[in-house]
């Protein structure tokens, strides 16, 4: 397929490779031009405009930061909606609000493109390995043409429901993933505080009703893990600001269903706070330094 692909930083850059590596033709656009030399290295033609990298392509993905930018790439003069051709599908796979998503999908279709959001999960590490989860809001039909496309950057590609489900999904489950790590962090921190080994507690939780991802996969308490960020000086993995990012999309979307986040916007206001401290660049997991400064691990 001739694919167009537009935003190719940490996580765009690893899956345009993984499309370029199947052997599909694609060119791709980058407002920081830099970030296109790793994915012309790998075999795709770099465009110096969106124009230039959707001219001929059957298919659009964009992988782009947040909604004002999904706005304006789609909706800007020189925009995908006004450069792109009928009948050309169009997939976005950034994380933004449920609301900006329908918009942007039901101005496509108005004028002859089906699109969907495609939202994903996995990390840096999934885009590389091709290993991604896609959460997609489409119509059925629409998902059937881009299943093959989304499997070779993915392993799980679940659709969700219509146009916009893909992002209330993603960000549902980063809502839940914020308020157990929070959730974690507080009681880690408070067993040693009263005298547990870490290790030895987070070996009960993670057997007893406590358990979740948070704690057995990715236990913010240094020494606990090995192979997780609290393990390297919370470097690497999700960054506080993308969470802080993703506890908004959920509070706002919250707030236009007039439904109750009461944890969820405790959550927000500890990771903002945490990052106006200046560590939004850290791992989410480093939340943990709220409740204990600088906790001791057993490594
Ligand atoms: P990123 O900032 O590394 O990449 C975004 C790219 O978009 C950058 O290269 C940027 O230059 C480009 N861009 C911005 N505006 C543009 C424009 N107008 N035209 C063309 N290119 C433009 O971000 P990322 O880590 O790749 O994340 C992308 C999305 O995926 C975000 O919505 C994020 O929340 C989501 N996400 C990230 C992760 C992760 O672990 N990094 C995991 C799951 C989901």
């Amino acid at each position: 397929m001739r694919i167009g692909f537009i935003g190719v930083g940490n996580m765009g850059g690893p899956m345009a490779r993984n499309l370029v590596k199947a052997g599909h033709a694609l060119a791709a656009y980058d407002v920081v031009r830099g970030n296109l030399e790793s994915v012309v290295g790998a075999g795709a033609r770099g465009a110096d405009s969106i124009r230039a990298a959707i001219a001929d392509a059957e298919i659009v993905i964009t992988m782009l930061p947040s909604s004002p930018h999904v706005r304006s790439v789609y909706f800007g003069d020189d925009g995908v909606l006004a450069a792109v051709g009928r009948g050309v599908i169009l997939v976005d796979s950034s994380t933004i609000d449920p609301h900006t998503a329908r918009e942007v999908a039901a101005r496509a279709a108005g004028q002859g493109n089906p699109m969907a959001d495609a939202p994903v999960s996995g990390g840096t590490n999934g885009a590389e390995a091709g290993t991604l989860t896609f959460m997609v809001g489409a119509t059925e039909e629409l998902f059937a043409r881009i299943e093959p496309v989304l499997a070779l950057m993915g392993k799980k590609i679940v659709r969700c429901g219509d146009s916009g489900t893909g992002q209330v999904a993603k960000i549902c489950n980063n809502l839940v993933l914020a308020i157990s790590m929070i959730g974690v962090a507080e009681a880690m921190s408070l067993g040693v505080a009263l005298g547990i080994d870490p290790g030895v507690l987070a070996g009960i939780v993670n057997s007893s009703s406590g358990r979740c991802w948070s704690s057995d996969s990715y236990n913010p308490f240094p020494g606990v893990m090995a192979n997780v960020p609290a393990a390297r000086g919370y470097t690497g993995g999700f960054g506080a600001d993308l969470m802080l990012k993703d506890l908004g999309l959920a509070t706002d979307a919250a707030k236009q269903a007039r439904q109750p986040v009461v944890l969820g916007a405790a959550a927000e206001q500890l990771y903002r706070l945490f990052s106006a401290q200046g560590h939004g660049a850290l791992d989410f997991s480093a939340i943990i330094q709220m409740f204990t400064k600088e906790p001791k691990g057993q490594a």
